[in-house]
């Protein structure tokens, strides 16, 4: 969760009247104006990306055996640290003394993530360009899960699931505590399940005053043949009481850490440049629904089976801090993006992707904002702190809503942006004004004046007048880094050489969307293969774009119920749509793309997950091109097998021949003794189940129906010295003399 300054944050009322929240708006502009001088025309000629995986830690202490949240996160996190540097030592020690394998160390890096019960981990350092670096991939995950089964107590166990069913079902942590509590008035949570760093607390407690109210998750009940009826019918008012949230149609959730506290895997992929930064957030923001249903593992929340099969709408509505007039404006309660509550979606979207009925946003002309406000009233929204309050279409956390490559606004065709940017994004108009007075074009203006809109939510005292804008991006990253969208443009960070500091970082992108795996396997192959898709993006300048409110459609069926095999995405299959952008840096003609792989429907059509791995007609579908690019960067031997075993892997998946985890673990609950057919998944169900997949993610147990043949390799705490993972590995390090790079 980005940055962690230590310190004392004001208080909601302090930052609202005293002008601090204005100052951090406004000097967030002057911030990014000053940084974007420094490193608007930087170049980074190397690939450089890298991995996130948020893990859960549960403990099997209790009398009764079942499985909690142990709220040990932070004693955990320093324990990584310290065996961190001492792993490292003798990993190096290892690979010098010549041991069967032992090569440069790759080590872990690990953060604090929102829950009491979580921590992050990356590598240490990126992965780099060479097509061998994908082998790196599973091997580091491998040696993360080993390294934090090493630091873990007998009773503890971390399986790698997006969302701990159990959350908010009674006496959920350990140490057990009551529910509630100043900062969440939750009825389901207590404070203490947040990481006591204060920032955390924070943002809790800060979204909820700006809304006005505790956040408000509502998700699709699955309705099982005993399932009671519900007395309190869907859009019935919040619940005052336990009694009343299980009366609901829907599945009632009240806190934060119902969202925050699900775990996911993001990818960064550092770009050559800002216009080549821009392109790939675009083009990998449309492939954001398609990778969340790949990845689908969250069939049930709150002690209770979902009718959905990913964390991304419990999420979503956990953090959403608008205002009821900023949600009324929009003319929607719930987010259009989230799946129907049993057929009654209150959705601005209809199921076909058109767009919704108020215009969608205009770039102003330079002129027209510099004579003040032009933008039809609702539209453009102004923060908190000023003045007017118009309307939020989406939470902050959701899918993006406007595209940024440069490169759309210069197309031939005029129509080009506005028929892609079809969704509203309300935008702070004076932060728009000033950048575009400041010579930032219209596009990239918009993108952040429509961060800008949001209020900042955490502010440190002592760290607000006292940062100089000139040195200081913390302004800027306070509001970026609480805008938390399907994918994330990231400029260099202050740490970055470019900006005075010493870490190698430039233009970065960052994919967002895919829920966290059981196993290591899963999260290198969707990690390896979102990496690979960006290669063929730039290389065979592909050209992805739908219209948002497609993308937006997408995301909604992306969330259902096994929406692999039930729903069609939106997706362009013509490689070269007429109205798109070209590669800033184009390495291949269209023409020569097309001859190579077809091309199909010209118009967007609906087409299966499958499909659009695989090809359809004409068009050929993202595996094969995958494989066309290993084989023209000459990619050697092994990292073409282990390549291909993860494609065949998820277009087993995609085809059905192998289920997703959400609807293997729906099956687990459902055919569970315990189980009544009610959609009630008890502690016992929840605890059998966490026990499996803790298994299933050290490689003891091994579903037919989830893994077939493929390869999931056993890691236990022993092989927290990488040198001795790597000698008892299967997957050997490149055999070419010439690394390949993919640059
Ligand atoms: P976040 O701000 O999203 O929490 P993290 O620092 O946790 O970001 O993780 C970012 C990922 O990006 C890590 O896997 C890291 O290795 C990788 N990374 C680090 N430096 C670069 C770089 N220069 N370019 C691309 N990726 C990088
Ligand atoms: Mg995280
Ligand atoms: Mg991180
Ligand atoms: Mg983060
Ligand atoms: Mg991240």
């Amino acid at each position: 969760m980005g940055f962690l300054e230590a310190g004392e944050p004001y208080t909601w009322d302090e930052s609202r009247e005293d002008g601090i929240m204005e100052w951090v708006s406004t000097h967030g502009i002057d911030q990014f104006l000053a940084m974007w001088e420094k490193v608007k025309a930087i170049r980074c000629d190397d690939l450089k990306w890298g991995d996130e995986l948020e893990y859960s830690i549960l403990s099997a202490n209790g009398d009764d055996g079942t499985v909690r949240c142990k709220l040990r996160g932070a004693e955990i996190l320093a324990k990584l640290r310290e065996q961190e540097l001492a792993l490292q030592a003798e990993d190096e020690a290892e690979g010098e003394a010549g041991m069967k394998g032992g090569t440069k160390s790759e080590g872990c890096s690990w953060v604090p993530e929102y829950g009491a019960w979580m921590v992050e981990g990356t590598p240490a350092h990126p992965y780099t360009g060479t097509a061998s670096a994908l082998l790196s991939v599973e091997r580091n995950m491998r040696t993360r899960r080993a390294r934090l089964l090493a630091v873990l107590e007998p009773d503890e166990i971390c399986p790698t699931i997006p969302c701990f069913p159990l959350i908010g079902v009674g006496e959920f942590t350990e140490p057990a505590l009551p529910a509630g509590g100043p900062v969440t008035k939750s009825l389901f949570v207590p404070d203490d399940c947040i990481n006591p760093h204060p920032r955390f607390a924070a943002l809790t407690g800060n979204i909820r005053k700006r809304r006005g109210a505790n956040v408000d998750i509502r998700m699709p009940r699955f309705r099982d043949t005993h399932t009671p009826a519900p007395s309190r019918p869907v859009g019935c008012a919040q619940p005052s009481t336990v009694e009343e949230a299980n009366a609901m149609d829907e599945v009632y959730m009240d806190a934060m850490a119902f969202g925050m506290g699900c775990c996911c895997l993001q990818v960064t992929f550092q770009a050559q440049d800002v216009d080549e930064s821009r392109h790939l957030y675009d083009q990998l923001a449309v492939l954001a629904p398609m990778m969340l249903a790949l990845t689908a593992s969250t069939p049930a929340a709150r002690g209770t089976l979902l009718d959905t099969d990913s964390r991304w709408g419990i999420i979503s509505q956990s953090v959403d801090d608008r205002t009821p007039t900023e949600r009324r404006s929009a003319g929607t309660e719930r987010s259009a993006r989230l799946p129907a509550v049993n057929g009654t979606d209150g959705s601005h979207t209809a199921s076909d992707g058109t767009p919704p009925k108020s215009a969608p946003p205009k770039v102003p002309s330079s002129s027209a904002v510099a004579d003040g406000p032009s933008g039809p009233s609702g539209l453009y929204h102004d923060a908190m702190w000023q003045s007017g309050r118009g309307a939020q279409h989406k939470s902050r956390y959701d899918s993006i809503s406007l595209y940024i490559c440069n490169e759309l606004a210069k197309n031939k065709n005029p129509q080009c942006s506005e028929q892609y940017n079809d969704v509203p994004a309300p935008m702070c108009e004076k932060s728009y004004a000033r950048m575009v007075a400041a010579g930032i074009d219209p596009m990239l203006a918009r993108h952040i004046a429509h961060l800008f809109s949001r209020d900042p939510l955490v502010i440190f005292r002592g760290r607000v007048q006292e940062l100089s804008d000139a040195d200081s991006t913390e302004h800027f990253e306070n509001l970026q880094s609480t805008n938390w969208q399907t994918v994330r443009w990231k400029p260099p960070p202050a740490s970055s050489t470019f900006l005075g500091g010493t870490a190698d970082i430039g233009w970065r992108v960052e994919f967002r969307s895919m829920e966290i795996s059981m196993t290591d396997f899963e999260n290198a192959a969707f990690t390896v293969f979102i990496v690979l898709v960006s290669r063929i993006i730039l290389y065979f300048n592909l050209n992805l774009y739908l219209p948002l409110s497609k993308v937006d459609e997408n995301m909604r069926r992306a969330q259902t119920r096994d929406a692999l095999h039930t729903q069609k995405m939106w997706f362009s299959q013509n490689l070269m749509p007429p109205c798109g952008c070209e590669t800033p840096q184009k390495k291949m003609p269209h023409e020569k793309v097309a001859t190579l792989f077809g091309a199909g429907e010209v118009a967007p059509s609906e087409v299966t997950v499958l499909e659009i791995l695989t090809g359809k007609g004409t068009y050929r579908g993202l595996c094969p091109m995958i494989m066309a690019y290993l084989d023209v960067i000459g990619s050697d031997s092994v990292t073409l097998r282990t390549v291909t075993v993860y494609l065949d892997f998820i277009v087993a998946r995609a085809a059905g021949q192998l289920v997703t985890p959400a609807t293997w673990m729906r099956n687990y609950i459902r055919s569970h003794p315990d189980y009544k057919f009610d959609s009630v998944v008890s502690s016992r169900i929840a605890t059998d189940l966490m026990m499996k997949c803790h298994r299933i993610g050290m490689g003891l147990d091994k579903p037919r129906e989830l893994y077939g043949d493929f390869p999931i390799q056993t890691v236990s705490a022993k092989d927290a010295v990488t040198a001795r993972l790597l000698s008892s590995l299967p997957l050997g390090r490149s055999t070419s003399h010439v690394e390949r790079t993919m640059d």
